[in-house]
This record gives C-alpha cells, sequence and structure tokens, in this order.
C-alpha cells in the first residue's frame, strides 16, 4: 500500500535508552551501513507486514490499516511484543518470524547431519533450536555399514556446538541449542556430566527427559530399565537414585543439567494424533513436536496497573483487549512466515501453535505493593494466567469460526469440545530481549538487584535504580544519594535500616527468595499455561545438594513441566551479579 507515513500521526514510542541501544545493535533495518529505521519505524514494518496477512481472509485495505494501526499501537506503548526474530525479520529478506524450532534427528549419518544443517539455517535468522538425541545408537555399538563403532550422542552434540559457534559469527544472534537424552539411553551417565567441563557444548542447555516412572523408581530406590535406541530392548539397568544424585551434583555444580517431565509434557500434547512430544526450544519454555516451531510474543504487566479510587489495581479491561488483539497477531505471524523447510511449514500450519506470555510479573507486583514471595503473589500469578488463557481462547474461538479451526482439530483434545484455531495458546517466555526494550523485569521473574553499578565502556561506573523503586523511596521520603550508591554496592535493600520493613518486602530480590517460592511461582504461571514456563530456579551459593534434590522433586510434585536451577557463583564466568553488571 502506498501510504507508507500514515504512522507518523500515532503516538511515539516511549522507549528509555538502553532499549534504543538494543534495538540500534540488531533490530533496526540499516541500508548501506546507514540507520535507516527509527524504532517507530520498525514497529510500523512489523504491524504493517502482520496486518497484511489477513488480506488472504478477506480484509479490505482501510480494515488493514486500522489493524496495522491497533498492532503499532500496542507494540509502540511497549504493551506487547512479538519475539525477537519477528521485530527483527518481519518485512525483510529472511522473514523468519519464530523463536523456538524442534528438529528430529535420526540414526544416520544423513539424518544427522540433515538435522544440523537445518540447525544451521534456522540460528542464521535468529531461531533458537531443540533436539532429543535418543534415537543415536549409543557410544561403541556397532555401526553395520563400515563395521566400525559408534560415537554415541555426545559426541554429536559437539559437532552441533561446532556449527552453531560458526553460524553465530554472521547471524542475526548468537544461536542457541537444547540438548535432550531421554533418562534411559544406555549413555545417560555421559550425558549428565557433559557439561561438566563447558567448552565444548557451550551453545547448548542440556536436558535430561525425565519420566514418571523413573521418579516414581528414584522414590521407591529400584533400578530402572536403560533401552537399546535401535531395538528397543533393555540394555541393562541403573539404580534410580544414583542416577538422580548424579544429575542433582552437576545441576549444583554449574546448573546443568535440567530437567524435563516427558510424561505431563505429552499428557498436554494438543495432538497426540500427530506426534509425541520429545523436546523443547532452548529456554524449555515450548515443547514442540518434530519439525514444529512456534512463534511467541508477551505481555507487558507493568503497564497493566491503573489508579481506581486511590488505589492501584489491575487493568482488566485493557489486558483482555491486549490478550484478544497479541493472540490475532501471532496467528496473523502464522501466516506471513516464511519457514526455513516445508516439512516445517506443514507442521506449524497443521497445528498453528502460538506462545502468549507475559513479562513484568515482578514489577507488576511492586505496583500492587505485593511481595513477589507471599499467598497474594502466587494467587495474582494464578489469576493473571488463567485470565490471559481464557481471552486468548475467546479470540481463538473467534478466529476458528472466522478462518476455521487449526487443520489439525479432528482427533485433538479439543476435538467435540471447543473450537479453537490454534492448538496451543500460551507460553511464559524468558523475555530476555524484548523485557530490555520495555523496560520491563524478564518474564515472572523476580528483580535481579534493586540497583546496581554497571561500568560504561569508557570505565566509568553509573549507579542503576530501579525506577520503581526510586518513586517509592521518593514518595515514602527514604530516598538519599547515599543510600542508592549503599543499595547498588550489594543489590537488595535487606535488613538496611533505612528503608520500611514492607518496602524491604516488596522489593525482594532473586537472590533472598527460597527455591521454593520460586518453584511455587513457576507452578502458579504453569497451571494455566498450555506450553511451559522458563523460570530459574535460584539457590545461595551455600545450598546444598538436597536442597537442590528437594527443589526437583517439588517441582515435579507441583505440575512444573521443566527445572532449571543455577547456584550463585557457581559459573566461572556469571553474566550478571547482583551489584555489578558489566
Ligand atoms: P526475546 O526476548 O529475544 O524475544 P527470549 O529470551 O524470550 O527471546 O527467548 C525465547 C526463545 O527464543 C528461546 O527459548 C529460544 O528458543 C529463542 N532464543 C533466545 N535467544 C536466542 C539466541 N541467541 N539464538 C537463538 N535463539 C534464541
Amino acid at each position: 500500500r502506498n501510504n507508507t507515513e500514515v504512522w507518523k500521526k500515532w503516538p511515539k514510542a516511549n522507549l528509555s535508552p538502553n532499549a534504543r541501544v538494543v534495538l540500534e545493535r540488531r533490530y533496526l533495518k540499516q541500508e548501506n551501513d546507514q540507520k535507516c529505521e527509527t524504532p517507530e519505524v520498525m514497529f510500523y514494518r512489523v504491524a504493517s507486514v502482520i496486518a497484511g496477512a489477513e488480506e488472504k481472509y478477506g480484509k479490505n485495505p482501510q480494515e488493514i490499516e486500522d489493524l496495522t494501526k491497533e498492532f503499532y499501537t500496542v507494540m509502540a506503548n511497549l504493551e506487547f511484543m512479538p519475539n525477537s526474530p519477528t521485530l527483527m525479520n518481519a518485512g525483510r529478506d529472511l522473514g523468519q518470524l519464530s523463536a523456538c524450532f524442534v528438529l528430529p534427528v535420526g540414526d544416520s549419518m544423513e539424518d544427522i547431519f540433515d538435522a544440523l544443517k537445518h540447525a544451521a539455517i534456522i540460528h542464521k535468522s535468529g531461531g533458537g533450536t531443540g533436539f532429543n538425541f535418543s534415537r543415536l545408537r549409543q557410544k561403541n555399538s556397532m555401526v553395520r555399514s563400515t563395521g566400525g563403532v559408534a560415537s554415541g550422542p555426545v559426541s554429536f552434540m559437539k559437532v552441533f556446538n561446532a556449527a552453531t559457534e560458526a553460524v553465530k559469527q554472521g547471524g542475526t544472534r548468537r544461536g542457541a541449542n537444547m540438548g535432550i537424552l531421554r533418562i534411559d539411553h544406555p549413555d545417560i551417565l555421559e550425558f549428565i556430566s557433559c557439561k561438566e567441563d563447558n567448552r565444548d557444548i557451550n551453545n547448548f542447555n542440556v536436558s535430561v527427559a525425565v519420566t514418571e516412572s523413573f521418579m516414581k523408581a528414584v522414590e521407591n530406590d529400584t533400578e530402572y530399565d536403560l533401552i537399546d535406541p535401535h531395538s528397543g530392548k533393555s540394555a541393562g539397568k541403573l539404580p534410580a537414585k544414583q542416577v538422580f544424585a548424579k544429575i542433582v551434583d552437576h545441576a549444583w555444580r554449574n546448573g546443568e543439567p535440567g530437567m524435563i517431565f516427558i510424561d505431563r509434557m505429552n499428557r498436554d500434547n494438543p495432538t497426540p494424533h500427530i506426534g509425541v512430544i520429545e523436546a523443547t526450544n532452548p529456554c524449555g519454555e515450548q515443547p514442540l513436536l518434530p519439525n514444529e516451531a512456534c512463534n511467541l510474543g508477551s505481555i507487558n504487566l507493568k503497564l497493566m496497573a491503573a489508579e481506581k479510587d486511590g488505589k492501584t489495581v489491575i487493568d482488566w479491561e485493557r489486558l483482555g483487549y491486549v490478550t484478544r488483539l497479541a493472540t490475532r497477531f501471532l496467528d496473523d505471524v502464522i501466516d506471513i512466515n516464511q519457514y526455513p523447510l516445508p516439512v516445517i511449514e506443514e507442521m506449524v500450519k497443521g497445528n498453528r501453535k502460538i506462545g502468549l506470555g507475559v513479562m513484568g510479573f515482578a514489577d507488576l507486583m511492586i505496583l500492587l505493593q505485593t511481595s513477589y514471595i507471599s499467598e497474594e503473589s502466587t494467587a495474582f500469578a494464578e489469576k493473571i494466567m488463567e485470565f490471559i488463557r481464557t481471552e486468548s481462547r475467546i479470540e481463538s474461538q473467534r478466529l476458528a469460526k472466522e478462518r476455521g479451526t487449526f487443520p489439525n482439530y479432528q482427533g485433538s483434545i479439543y476435538d467435540g469440545k471447543i473450537e479453537l484455531r490454534n492448538a496451543t495458546l500460551t507460553t511464559v517466555a524468558p523475555t530476555g530481549t524484548i523485557s530490555m526494550i520495555c523496560g520491563a523485569s524478564s518474564g515472572v521473574e523476580p528483580l535481579f538487584a534493586v540497583a546496581y553499578t554497571k561500568t560504561v565502556m569508557d570505565g566509568t561506573a553509573l549507579i542503576e535504580v530501579n525506577p520503581l523503586f526510586e518513586d517509592y523511596a521518593h514518595k515514602y521520603g527514604f530516598y538519599s544519594k547515599e543510600l542508592m550508591s549503599k543499595i547498588a554496592e550489594r543489590g537488595n535493600v535487606f535488613g538496611l535500616p533505612e528503608v520500611p520493613e514492607w518496602v524491604q518486602k516488596v522489593f525482594v530480590t532473586a537472590q533472598e527468595i527460597s527455591p521454593e517460592w520460586h518453584i511455587r511461582i513457576q507452578a502458579a504461571f504453569q497451571k494455566y499455561t498450555d506450553n511451559a514456563v522458563s523460570k530459574t530456579i535460584n539457590f545461595a551459593n551455600t545450598a546444598t545438594c538436597e536442597d537442590v534434590a528437594e527443589a526437583f522433586r517439588l517441582a515435579f510434585e507441583l505440575g512444573c513441566k521443566g527445572i532449571t536451577v543455577y547456584r550463585d557463583g557457581s559459573r566461572e564466568q556469571q553474566v550478571l551479579s547482583a551489584g555489578t553488571k558489566e
């Protein structure tokens, strides 16, 4: 359409200087090394391309322009943000808009290297890939055609890792992988310790796919069967408790491996007639079938608060509107997306999964003067996510009436119950970059620090104070420059006499929160999430292996779909540490 200047009359994006830097680095379209796109032009590019998908559903140019304006406005307001590849690639040559892929890895050289090639293509466009390596025959087993011996899943993961390393030099972002092995694969012990020496597999997160029968065997202290992936026959037995202890020990050491609860993921598989869920995307929030992809988007809860009768409350009406519009946006993305492979396109268009989630949950709790670690907070978590799922379903039902259900609907778990356009609707992503763009706390994570010292390029130290905390400090009369630098040194306000005790509770940071509360928040969100929830379960440096074991058991009991732990200081290079940030 010709009127590309209409957006100039629309609201401007209220971005922080930090957010602008993030966008300039990777997201804004460049021509001849000149920055040619402003953030507003980027939001218009994305909004118009996605709204344009509705031409094929008979929408006229005026309707598409109106929809473009609605999409633009929620993005420019920073109320809703699609995942990074959509921001980067919509309306551009790559045109690949999804963050999450799962690729099958078969047990032949051809299949293994096909998967590797497909992963490279996906990484180039900013997508992340997950693999379950359990089909590969175990180390030292026979290769019939050559008479040699197989090198096993872990050795091939190193090949995938090296390819990722090379591709990231030229891609839009550094590639990310999830490597999964079933607990009953004969090479499971090698896999559990494969990141002990982090260097060879640094572009992977690794998780063990744990079955319910294994968890039972741990509880009963019995042995369980290993299965030869080739013959499907038993390949020996291992004591469950010892294997569990080994996973715990390695997770305690450096956070890896994590666990995914594969039976639970498959119980929630909406299309069991199409395939079995075997893996997730790199950060664990999106279980998918082999060759399936999913595009995500997140609502910024920080902006869903409103003043009513002198009290801050949740603006349910706005949240409902943004949820329905975001659902429609993500459904449109599926039609306009350019898929890296025909098999992926077929799979995605058959199930039409989308992953709508949230960011800024911790900020919203602060605005509501509610501590992240309170019964009110888990109740809010459930209520908000239930609301989002309900509103998203209403929109998906409306879209189903207008455009038809997802093609694999017949035989799905929804068949005959509720007609939906999308096989899944909700996912809670980490929102690593988009939360920076929106100036919100990431995903459903608590604050990482109340204030920190940031060293900028020329070596000067800047104190960054959480703006909500600064507001509190002024409002409740305890602001001082000295106090802010004192807080920046330690990161948190716990036990500081200058800060009222109730404010200390509201500004609780990740490190002060017990693993149990981290897990309870994760479980509260999971309850109303079709897919899964990305969450890190933080431990103090002094935590013991038994503490970690306890957390794994609790996550399993409370219905989480997986768990990722991190003990403070347990990796040589910690990206962020409370109090200081590079
Ligand atoms: P963003 O905030 O950039 O949209 P998230 O932090 O929410 O992304 O991550 C969502 C998903 O995007 C991840 O689980 C993963 O599948 C994919 N992803 C994230 N970072 C990368 C990366 N550097 N390379 C490839 N994929 C990534």
